[in-house]
């Protein structure tokens, strides 16, 4: 077997050092994901489920396996810039590992650039951080860990939606702050109970989050590419529209879970954001592409929308100066949603489940090829369409800067 070199772009450690204990003890066991598909299945693994996984330190748990069989790891998370580590070791990398966290951008150029680069693997899910239309082009094969964090992704937007909703962030700082301001916290608090609710995208983040505010009595929405089955769609009670201009109207929340392609990049612009209900609130945490940044400012200034929240962004690290960390009514958190703790011990075991195949001549699960063979394939053939998201993504070197 040939030896291969592994480039693996990971998030910083903590401030404070690489954790040495932590919160709880252990995860929940999870049989299989909702519908079936079974969770990553390595046939070992080097971690301990509920560790940091994710971070430069953690490297994923895959340095024992990878040099047990002679390749060579190189683990950073120095991603941007002509003079960044990442760029300078893809020349000779076969084997790119990324988190969309923390994305190591692969651009065109890029991939011009690392003539050797075969596989690219998300640590995650959402590969829009490689120029898909480059892959296909030069036959790089593309996977991702299908489901992996879609649950943790889906909990999230309802921990969104309710902290908009009911202004929880100011009314947590006013008790920060040594206040009792009941009236400047509830000034701006609602029930979400009765609101119309709508999903763009009902993958598999879409319905869990359908599915689980369906318990809060509200009334349901949601709008894809193809239609739920009948029994799903009913079980839910969901209204189907057969654009997204379609349904946010009939909107008090919106949120986005389709990937970033050409179809969904700058979808949410001033046009469709005018189209909203005046005070509605819009919850992304699919890509930050998808929406507008200076026309979400704007409609969160001039009150067009009450509240906006997500945890993605463009590019990544976003620059100190992004109007997203600054506009009023908001409810950003850094690209966390899909990186917890336990969303961490089943993305790493599907990495290490892509590269056990990948070595041993296996083939990759569809549901985790997004680019194979020179085309859109598995889950990406299913969700994607070909082209470019990368456009822009140098700025993110101004993160340092
Ligand atoms: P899925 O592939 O299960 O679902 C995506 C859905 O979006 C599919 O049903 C797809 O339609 C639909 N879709 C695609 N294009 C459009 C469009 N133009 N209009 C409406 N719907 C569309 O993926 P997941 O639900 O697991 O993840 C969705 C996205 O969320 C990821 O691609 C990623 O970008 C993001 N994500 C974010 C994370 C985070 O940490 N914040 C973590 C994980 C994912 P169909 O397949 O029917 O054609």
């Amino acid at each position: 077997m040939e030896m291969a070199k592994v480039a693996c772009v990971l998030y910083d450690d903590p401030v404070d050092g690489y954790p040495t204990a932590y919160a709880r003890d252990g995860l929940p066991t999870l049989e299989r994901y909702p519908g079936g598909q079974t969770l990553p299945t390595p046939k070992a693994i080097d971690f301990e489920p509920g560790a940091l996984l994710g971070s430069v330190s953690g490297e994923l748990g895959l340095r024992k396996f990878l040099e047990g069989q002679g390749h060579t790891l190189v683990v950073t998370s120095d991603k941007d810039g002509p003079d960044s580590v990442f760029e300078r070791e893809l020349v000779d990398a076969e084997i790119v590992i990324s988190q969309p966290f923390w994305p190591a951008y692969l651009t065109a150029e890029r991939i011009v650039k690392a003539a050797r680069l075969k596989l690219a693997i998300t640590a995650g899910i959402g590969s829009d951080h490689v120029d898909l239309q480059a892959a296909i082009d030069r036959g790089i094969t593309v996977a991702e860990v299908t489901y992996c964090n879609s649950i943790s992704v889906s909990e999230h937007v309802v921990m969104m939606i309710l902290s908009l909703a009911r202004n929880y962030i100011p009314s947590y700082q006013w008790v920060v702050k040594g206040g009792w301001n009941v009236a400047d916290c509830v000034a701006r608090s609602y029930d979400i109970e009765g609101m119309d609710i709508g999903t763009v995208g009902a993958g598999r983040i879409g319905t869990a989050v359908l599915r689980r505010l369906k318990p809060f009595d509200v009334k349901l929405h949601y709008t894809d590419r193809h239609r739920l089955p009948d029994e799903v769609a009913k079980e839910l009670g969901v209204t189907f529209h057969q654009t997204a201009a379609e349904m946010v109207p009939v909107c008090d929340v919106v949120t986005i879970n389709a990937p970033l392609h050409p179809e969904t990049e700058n979808l949410f612009n001033e046009a469709m954001i005018g189209k909203m209900k005046r005070g509605a609130y819009l919850v992304n945490t699919a890509r930050g592409k998808i929406c507008n940044r200076d026309a979400v400012a704007r409609a969160l200034e001039s009150g067009q929308l009450a509240g906006y929240a997500g945890d993605v962004w463009f590019p990544q690290p976003a620059p100190k100066d992004h109007p997203w960390r600054s506009m009023p009514h908001h409810g950003m958190t850094p690209h966390i949603s899909g990186s917890s703790l336990s969303a961490q011990a089943r993305y790493a075991a599907g990495t290490r489940e892509i590269l056990e195949c990948w070595f041993e001549g296996r083939p990759i699960r569809e549901e985790y090829l997004i680019v194979s063979g020179g085309k859109l394939a598995g889950a990406g053939a299913h969700s994607y369409s070909a082209g470019d998201a990368t456009r822009g993504s140098e700025e993110a070197a101004h993160f340092k800067t």
